[in-house]
C-alpha cells in the first residue's frame, strides 16, 4: 500500500506559487490522503507526523508542471525523422498517426508518459491524438499522471488526413467519449471535446460540441491561428477575424482552450480576454518551426490581460522534447530576444505559466497548480546537488535559466510518489526503448514515410 501521508521535510526552498508567491526557506509540506494539508517553515511543521518522511534538505520543491498541448500518440517511434528542410511535416504526421495500431500506440504512449513524469509533468492535455484510449488508460494508470483526453473530430475537408465524419456522427462520437471517460482514474482523467480547428469543423459542429461541454462541465480545445491572410479569409465569410468568428458562434469562454494562437492582433486579444478564454502556447514548437514569434507571438499581452495561458510541448516531432522546464526557459528568453527587451516574461512569469496558470487554463485551477493547503498534492522535488543548480541565490532563476528536467529527483502526483529518487517502477525502460525503436521501423515501412536519416553519412 502506498503511504497515505507524506512529509517533505526541511526543503532547501519550497516555491509555493501560492497567492502571495511565497518562497519558503527550510520549508516542509505535509500531504495527507492525496491533498496538501500543511505548508510552512520546517519549525512550524515540527509536530507533523507522516507514514513517510522525505528528507528534502538538498531539494527544491515546486508545484507539478502542466503541459497544455501535447500530441502523445504517434511521434515517439519516429522522433527525429524529419530533416530540418522538410517544410511542414503535417501531412506525414497525420498519416503516421492514422497508421498506428493499438499495441503501437500503447507503447509510444508509455514512453511519452515516462519522459513527461520524469521531467516533472503531472498533467498533460492530448489534443485528440489518442486513437485507442482503452489501451492507453493502462499506461495512464501505471504512470499515475493526470490526463485530459478527447477524440479529434472534423466534418470538413482538411489539407492533411484527419478523422472526418458527418456532423451528427462527429457530435455523437464526442458526447459518447465525454460520457465514457470523464472522471476516470479517481478524477485524474478528464474528457474534453476536441474539434481539430475552426477551418476543419463546421460552425454547427463547434456549437454542438461547446454545448455538450457546458452540459457536462468539461472543456473544449482546438487549434487556433490568425494573421493577415486568415483575417482576410474570415472577412470574406463575414467575420472580422478567426477569433471573433468563434466568439460569434458562442464557442469562446472559460471552457475553451485555444492552442497556439499565433498571429492574433489587439482586437483578438481583447476578444480572448473579455470572453475568459484560455490559451496554450508552444514556445519551442514555434521557435523550431520558424513561426516567427517575434512578429506573431503575443504571450506577454495575453498574460498582461490576465488570460489563463498554459505552455505546451506539442509533439515529439515539433518541439521534440517534452521537458516543461525547457519550455519555460524558451518562454522566458524568446520574447526578450524578439522584442529586444529583457523585461519580457520574467522567470517568475515563466514558472507561473508552467504551474498555476497552466492548471487554470486546463480547468484545474481550483484543485491543483500551487502548493497550498487543500490543493491536490502534485509536487516536483529538484535535486540541487548538481552543478547547474549552484550557487543558489534566487531558486526561481536557477530553475528557469539553469536547470532542466534532468534534475527532477522526485515527483508526487495526487499524493502518490511516481518518481522516487530518480527511480520509477511502472515500466522496464530498456525493453520499452527497444520496442519503440522497432515500432518506428515498422511504421516507416508500412506507410512508406521515410527520409534520409542524416545529412551526414552514417557509415
Ligand atoms: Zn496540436
Amino acid at each position: 500500500m502506498p503511504p497515505t501521508s507524506i512529509k517533505i521535510e526541511h526543503a532547501r526552498y519550497v516555491i509555493t506559487v501560492d497567492d502571495q508567491r511565497r518562497i519558503i526557506r527550510d520549508g516542509s509540506v505535509l500531504v495527507e490522503r492525496g491533498r496538501i494539508t500543511r505548508v510552512g517553515r520546517a519549525a512550524e511543521l515540527a509536530d507533523a507526523r507522516a507514514d513517510r518522511i522525505i528528507d528534502a534538505r538538498d531539494l527544491v520543491v515546486t508545484p507539478g508542471f502542466f503541459n497544455g498541448h501535447m500530441h502523445i500518440s504517434y511521434a515517439h517511434p519516429v522522433r527525429g525523422i524529419f530533416p530540418d528542410d522538410v517544410g511542414s511535416p503535417l501531412k506525414h504526421v497525420f498519416a503516421l498517426q492514422m497508421a498506428m495500431t493499438e499495441e503501437e500506440e500503447y507503447h509510444a504512449t508509455l514512453l511519452g508518459l515516462l519522459e513527461l513524469v520524469r521531467s516533472g509533468t503531472v498533467c498533460l492535455l492530448d489534443p485528440g491524438s489518442t486513437k485507442f484510449p482503452d489501451a492507453c488508460l493502462q499506461a495512464y494508470e501505471a504512470a499515475g499522471i493526470r490526463v485530459i483526453l478527447g477524440e479529434c473530430v472534423t466534418d470538413r475537408d482538411a489539407p492533411f488526413p484527419l478523422p472526418k465524419y458527418p456532423t451528427a456522427e462527429a457530435a455523437a462520437r464526442t458526447t459518447a467519449f465525454l460520457d465514457k471517460w470523464n472522471g476516470r482514474l479517481d478524477g485524474r482523467v478528464r474528457a474534453w471535446a476536441m474539434p481539430f480547428s475552426p477551418e476543419t469543423c463546421s460552425a454547427e459542429l463547434l456549437q454542438v460540441l461547446h454545448r455538450a461541454t457546458e452540459e457536462r462541465g468539461t472543456g473544449l480545445t482546438l487549434h487556433h491561428g490568425s494573421g493577415d491572410q486568415a483575417r482576410r479569409d474570415y472577412q470574406a465569410r463575414g467575420a472580422k477575424n478567426p477569433t471573433e468568428y468563434l466568439e460569434g458562434l458562442g464557442v469562446l469562454g472559460p471552457r475553451t482552450l485555444l492552442a497556439h494562437a499565433l498571429g492574433i492582433d489587439d482586437s483578438e486579444i481583447d476578444c480572448i480576454a473579455r470572453t475568459g478564454t484560455a490559451v496554450t502556447m508552444c514556445p519551442v514548437t514555434a521557435a523550431k518551426g520558424a513561426r516567427g514569434v517575434g512578429a506573431h507571438g503575443r504571450m506577454p499581452e495575453l498574460v498582461g490581460r490576465g488570460v489563463r495561458v498554459a505552455l505546451g510541448c506539442d509533439s515529439p516531432n515539433n518541439s521534440n522534447h517534452l521537458d516543461m522546464i525547457r519550455a519555460m526557459n524558451m518562454a522566458a528568453i524568446q520574447y526578450k530576444d524578439a522584442r529586444q527587451d529583457m523585461s519580457q516574461i520574467p522567470a517568475e512569469t515563466a514558472l507561473e505559466l508552467g504551474t498555476r496558470l497552466g492548471a487554470a487554463a486546463m480547468g484545474l485551477g481550483d484543485e491543483t497548480g500551487v502548493i497550498a493547503p487543500g490543493r491536490r498534492a502534485d509536487l516536483v522535488l529538484f535535486d540541487t546537488q548538481r552543478p547547474e543548480w549552484q550557487a543558489i541565490w534566487n531558486p526561481v532563476n536557477n530553475l528557469v535559466y539553469n536547470a532542466d528536467g534532468r534534475s527532477v529527483h522526485t515527483v508526487v502526483i495526487d499524493g502518490r510518489v511516481v518518481i522516487d529518487g530518480y527511480r520509477q517502477t511502472f515500466v522496464d525502460e530498456r525493453r520499452l526503448y527497444g520496442t519503440v525503436q522497432e515500432i518506428g521501423e515498422r511504421l516507416q515501412e508500412r506507410t512508406g514515410i521515410a527520409f534520409p536519416t542524416s545529412r551526414w553519412p552514417i557509415i
